[in-house]
């Protein structure tokens, strides 16, 4: 997968994609990455790529000259470009899965008030919202998008450990344990050291569905749903 990241900030994304099982996943060639700095395509001598908003009101906005630049210079205009934004639909797991499928992608990260709604009229395919909250920058939330869909490419993580996460059929994960046996007095639940498959398969299902029913009642809903028309 092609990644071109469209930013005032650099340092953060770089610093990202040189770490971890992403650095890796470059390493490999199976992700490649392009980090382009907006200032680069501003036009006067104090490089500007901000300004009031008209209309009046508080903060300032990234003018759409130099980010109309920059996107045509990576292809804007033919590569699914994301904007992520507060006021974007929800980033879930289907979202994650249908942009996994892609080839290339374009992120724009938005400073300030925003980004001009020419760029996202003229360029932009996705407005996605990683919360119901607003951050200072779009570079944490496009690092977000980043992490959740180029994990599901082939090959980056194992098959296995993708299948049984939260959210692929509903249901949010069941605890994990490791050694040691005892931990300040607390033991591991004795069928996971029982080697009974099936029990541990019935065990880790119950736990699912019960942490899905705490904590995200929402998903626990659909999934009844979901499982009484199967049935
Ligand atoms: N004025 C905007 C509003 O009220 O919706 C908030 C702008 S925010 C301070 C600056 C940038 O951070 C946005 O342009 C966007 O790129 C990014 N951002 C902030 N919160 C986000 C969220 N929940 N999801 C995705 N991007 C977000």
């Amino acid at each position: 997968m092609n990644l071109t990241i469209l930013t005032l900030f650099p340092e953060p994304v770089e610093a990202y994609f040189a770490s971890s099982i992403m650095a890796k996943a470059v390493a490999r060639g199976l992700v490649t990455y392009r980090c382009v700095n907006i200032r680069d395509f501003a036009v006067d001598v104090h490089r500007t790529c901000d300004d009031a908003p008209y209309g009046g009101g508080a903060g300032m906005v990234l003018k759409p000259g130099p980010l109309a630049a920059a996107l045509d210079s990576v292809g804007g205009d033919r590569i699914r470009t994301i904007y992520p934004t507060p006021s974007g639909r929800p980033f879930r797991a289907p979202l994650v899965h249908e942009l996994a499928a892609e080839k290339e992608l374009i992120l724009v990260c938005g400073r300030y008030e925003g980004i001009d709604q020419r760029i996202i009229d003229r360029y932009v395919d996705d407005e996605i919202s990683i919360g119901d909250y607003v951050l200072s920058s779009g570079e944490l939330a496009a690092l977000v998008i980043i992490d959740a869909v180029y994990r599901r490419i082939n090959g980056v993580i194992t098959a296995e450990s993708l299948d049984e996460e939260s959210f692929e059929d509903g249901l949010l994960e069941y605890p994990h344990y490791t050694r040691p046996e005892t931990f300040a007095s607390v033991g591991v639940p004795e069928v996971l050291l029982s080697g009974h498959h099936e029990q541990i398969r019935a065990w880790r299902m119950e736990q699912r569905i019960a942490k899905t029913r705490q904590m995200r009642p929402d998903l626990y809903q659909a999934w009844l749903a979901q499982r009484d028309d199967k049935e």
